[in-house]
């Protein structure tokens, strides 16, 4: 068994090297064995490197076959392609898997464990868009083309299917939109009970919904759902909404799994407007480093990372301002890496 690991570290735009910082510290007080090679994407690419995307950087992920990613910022509308979908594509990262779990009782939800699984690399996200011109305007028209492919659902609903049992889950639901996008949609819905009928029947059931009433769904009963697998978008929005059920953005890690690579990071964005602050909640990204762990099979460390995160969040009452805490990132992560110590 190897006993260190090369990986690659991107601290990311706007929070992301606080949060990052925040990370690392966890990381060092747990004696995480990472030998990180420093690399950058995003806003912080094209500052650096001229380009959101520089080839030093895939060319370190190539190599070390791991990351761990801080938010990377894209604009909206014109610019430069969203650097994370240009990684999900380059590593074939098809698959993302999104814990929500409760770490602080007493919320709105009490005692939330959903496993929210989006598929990576198709549909709507692939960004096949173009306008249409008619007569002076440039933007009369918008279209865009989804691709989902037999082998891209194969994909991740094997990878699906194969997790969720060897958590012990329970029920794997297919969210889809198929009584309207048939073809999209359905072939998802469609391929998700033929592999299920030939393969997983008898070691987990299977349900579907369709996304509308998955979200209210979620947010009337969202004990009714185990695992969750859907497309590209839908996951995309029902995993932010998910993280709602549990406090919010701070609190939800994602792993993009791939044949080429494992690249981990919070599910949520470079926060702007907190940017620089020294306010943001560092604990999605350690979550995030916390499946990175599992990854590695380093599951003891994992578990007390997550144990510390629940120490520090309920015993010691301290947490950061989007908890409803006085904490700021600092004096959270000193929280945080005083428990890792003593635990
Ligand atoms: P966002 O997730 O950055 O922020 C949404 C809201 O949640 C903001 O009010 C923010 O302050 C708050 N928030 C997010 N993370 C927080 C944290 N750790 N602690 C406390 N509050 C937190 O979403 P956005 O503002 O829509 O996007 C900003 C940028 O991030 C955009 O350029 C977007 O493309 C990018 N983005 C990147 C990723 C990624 O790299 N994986 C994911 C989502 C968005």
């Amino acid at each position: 068994m190897r006993t260190r690991f090369p990986a690659t570290l991107i601290a990311g735009d706007g929070i992301g090297p606080e949060i990052m910082d925040a990370t690392l510290a966890a990381l060092d007080a747990l004696q995480a064995p990472f030998d990180w090679d420093v690399q950058v994407a995003g806003l912080a690419g094209v500052h650096a490197a001229g380009d959101p995307l520089p080839p030093a950087t895939l060319d370190s992920i190539r190599r070390t076959r791991l990351a761990l990613k801080g938010p990377l910022e894209t604009p909206s509308g014109g610019g430069y392609r969203s650097s994370n979908v240009r990684l999900r594509e380059a590593f074939k990262l098809y698959a993302n898997m999104r814990p929500t779990k409760t770490m602080v009782p007493g919320g709105r939800f009490d005692g939330i464990d959903l496993l929210v699984f989006r598929e990576n690399v198709e549909g709507l996200y692939m960004g096949y868009e173009h306008y249409i011109p008619i007569n002076d305007d440039p933007h009369a028209v918008a279209i865009a083309t989804g691709v989902n492919t037999r082998q891209g659902a194969l994909n991740i609903l094997n990878y699906t299917f194969q997790t969720a049992i060897a958590l012990g889950r329970k029920k794997v639901t297919v969210v889809h939109k198929a009584n309207i996008m048939k073809a999209l949609t359905g072939i998802f819905l469609e391929t998700a009970y033929q592999l299920h009928g030939e393969k997983y029947a008898g070691q987990i059931d299977l349900d579907n919904v369709i996304v509308d009433a998955c979200c209210m769904k979620l947010v009337i009963n969202p004990w009714q759902f185990d695992t969750l697998v859907t497309t590209n978008l839908f996951g995309d929005i029902l995993s932010d909404l998910a993280a709602g059920l549990v406090g919010g953005l701070g609190m939800a890690p994602g792993a993009n799994i791939g044949h080429d690579a494992a690249i981990f990071e919070a599910v949520h964005g470079s926060a702007p407007d907190i940017a620089g602050k020294g306010l943001a909640n560092p604990i999605a990204l350690m979550l995030a480093a916390a499946l990175m762990l599992d990854h590695v099979k380093l599951h003891d460390k994992a578990a007390r990372l997550r144990q510390a995160i629940a120490a520090t969040l309920n015993a010691d009452n301290v947490r950061t301002g989007d908890l409803g805490g006085k904490a700021n990132t600092k004096t959270f992560t000193a929280a945080i890496v005083s428990r890792i110590k003593s635990g």
